[in-house]
């Protein structure tokens, strides 16, 4: 039962060297690494990228944490699309995902 929960830090000491360790990563680091703990990857920012400017990121919130650009997922499903393009809320679970969808499909028919 024990290695189930090997990953997880075991102490509060263990847990703020991790956040010093991220808060001294570059911005793009940062969310590659946020990525890759959520089990996605990320691509490589776009050069000609209007967002961003080939940073990958377009803004910093108040916290340090860097907004992630569009052009590093590598895959959006038409919700989070749509959510996207009217700067509207992402779908957190499935009851949200099916309405954005619903719209997102009243939308395409007219
Ligand atoms: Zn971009």
């Amino acid at each position: 039962m024990q290695e189930e929960y090997a990953e997880v830090p075991q102490s509060t000491a263990e847990v703020e060297a991790e956040a010093s360790a991220i808060a001294n990563m570059e911005p793009l680091e940062q969310i590659r690494y946020a990525a890759k703990k959520f089990g996605s990857d990320i691509k490589d920012p776009d050069k000609n990228c209007n967002y961003c400017y080939g940073r990958g990121y377009t803004g910093k919130r108040k916290s340090g944490e860097p907004i992630a650009c569009k052009c590093i997922y590598p895959e959006m499903n038409e919700a989070t699309k749509f959510a996207y393009d009217q700067r509207q809320q992402v779908p957190r679970n499935r009851r949200e995902r099916r309405y954005m969808l619903k719209n997102v499909s009243k939308m395409i028919n007219k």
